[in-house]
């Protein structure tokens, strides 16, 4: 299937089936924002509660939940203030608005598919140096970029946009007033450093994880849940001395690499990228993506980062409060060094519903059919176990019903009676659930139930008190 059909199947099916809907869709939509259907949240909640136990059940690891208005300080200190925000040109004729670091990307895409490969480099030369609004421009006017819509070449001059959203707290719209909604929840955690700190009774290297919304205004929000104006970060900070940082910068890499595969991404669709020294933020010592295949190329999934004291000495600097840790062993003192790990979860959601996305030819017997199957880890999928009647009489709905019931105690379980049994698998499959329990007439005789195996299609028959050890086992 060609990779944007892809994309378009996986919005279809998953607006279909309950896993994500267009925000306010009934008066037209509103970009870049999606809401979460029946089954979206469980996914979601699956991989945030994967994501927290993976995090902070440990020793060194606290949670947080900061508020998502801050003092507007706070974004003075970081940066956001000044330089969060993205190139930004208008098409005259069309008016369309467009990043003008993208326009120039898909340029050098094309140049590179039509194998003009010199041009493409000189471009992408240009591109990795542009700074000032005028840069991008001479960019696009030198190399005649056409809008990608209309095909006009009538452009405005380049301007900064800041992504934050502002707004104002209390009745008067002053801006003495200003807020701004977080773009991430990393400044939550470092304005909170010393409060973690001291609560927990943490010693350094200690970290602070948070999961919680983020909002950007982005000027382009192209492919579904890739890029949203309203979007969920989980952002963990860890906090270490200066000189230890590089080894947690490795060991932080290589548990986030790990945290994809163990919930069964394929390796072949993950890579590290890494930031090149000449590249990094001014106050980075080290960077790197995990990117991921997306049906559209490779994207960022999540960033970890080595940012050195940078966050805690500004705003140590612009709240005039110390931040700083006292060892008390030796009585050394310093400001912690932090390794951010940054992931979006509704980016996470997105990689792991086009990587578990399948469309297979199965034979049964002398027919061929296509199945569209979601493999996803038993532990993310939204429901874990389709519990069936074979067939709607002699006693088989009530001892099903029984078995879902007591399932459902721990597990999302769904029941279903209606159509033959085959098409009921297929359902399950279409939304990932990775068992299929069904109660049969020797069910009634010898309290066995057949467990039919999403990915392989196989059944295996076990006792039905043994379904609960079964699940555990497998999902768990
Ligand atoms: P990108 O350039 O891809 O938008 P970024 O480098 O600005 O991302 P960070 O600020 O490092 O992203 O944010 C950390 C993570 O948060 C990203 O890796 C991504 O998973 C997620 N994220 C950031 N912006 C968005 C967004 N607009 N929509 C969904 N997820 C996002």
């Amino acid at each position: 299937m060609a990779k944007q059909s892809t994309l378009d199947a996986i919005v279809s099916l998953a607006k279909r089936r309950g896993f994500v809907f267009q925000s306010s869709e009934i008066y037209g939509g509103l970009n870049g924002c999606w809401d979460y259907g029946p089954l979206g949240i469980e996914l979601l909640r699956n991989i945030k509660e994967s994501w927290w136990k993976s995090m902070t059940y440990r020793d060194d690891i606290v949670g947080l939940d900061s508020s998502i208005l801050m003092h507007p300080r706070t974004w003075e200190a970081s940066g956001h203030m000044d330089s969060f925000s993205d190139p930004m040109i208008d098409n005259k004729q069309s008016k369309g608005r467009f990043r003008a670091d993208t326009l120039i990307e898909e340029y050098i895409e094309r140049l590179h598919k039509k194998g003009k490969e010199v041009q493409a480099a000189s471009v992408q030369d240009r591109l990795d140096t542009a700074v000032a609004p005028e840069d991008y421009y001479s960019i696009i006017v030198d190399e005649g970029i056409p809008d990608p819509v209309s095909g006009s070449k009538e452009w405005t001059p380049v301007r900064y946009f800041n992504l934050m959203f502002k707004t104002f707290v209390g009745p008067v719209e002053d801006e003495s007033a200003a807020v701004y909604l977080r773009p991430e929840t990393a400044q939550g955690t470092f304005v909170n450093f010393k409060n973690a700190l001291e609560s927990s009774r943490q010693k350094v290297p200690f970290g602070v994880a948070q999961i919680g919304k983020s909002f950007r205004n982005e000027i382009n929000t192209k492919y579904f849940l890739f890029r949203t104006r309203e979007f969920e970060q989980m952002e963990m900070e860890f906090f270490t001395k200066p000189g230890e940082d590089v080894e947690w910068y490795e060991y932080w890499r290589e548990q986030r690499w790990n945290w994809f595969l163990s919930h069964g991404m394929k390796e072949e669709s993950l890579r590290l990228k890494e930031h090149p020294a000449d590249k990094l933020a001014h106050y980075a010592k080290g960077a790197v993506d995990i990117e991921y295949l997306f049906p559209f190329g490779w994207g960022e999934l999540e960033g970890i980062h080595n940012r050195t004291d940078f966050d805690l000495k500004r705003h140590q600097e612009f709240s005039s409060k110390k931040l700083e840790y006292v060892d008390t062993v030796t009585r050394e003192r310093y400001v912690p060094y932090v390794i951010e790990t940054a992931v979006g979860a509704s980016r996470s959601f997105m990689a792991f519903l086009c990587d578990a996305y399948d469309v297979e030819e199965i034979s049964e017997g002398e027919k061929t059919e296509e199945r569209t199957v979601l493999h996803f880890s038993p532990s993310l999928a939204p429901i874990k176990a389709g519990v069936f009647p074979l067939v709607k009489k002699d006693g088989m709905p009530e001892a099903a019903k029984e078995i879902h019931q007591r399932l459902q105690k721990h597990y999302k379980t769904q029941y279903d009676e209606s159509g033959a049994i085959g098409r009921r698998y297929r359902r399950q499959d279409e939304v990932g659930t990775p068992f299929c329990i069904t109660v049969d007439g020797d069910t009634l005789t010898d309290s066995t139930v057949t467990i039919r195996h999403r990915d392989s299609m196989e059944q295996e028959r076990i006792s039905a008190d043994r379904i609960e050890d079964f699940l555990r086992s497998h999902i768990d």
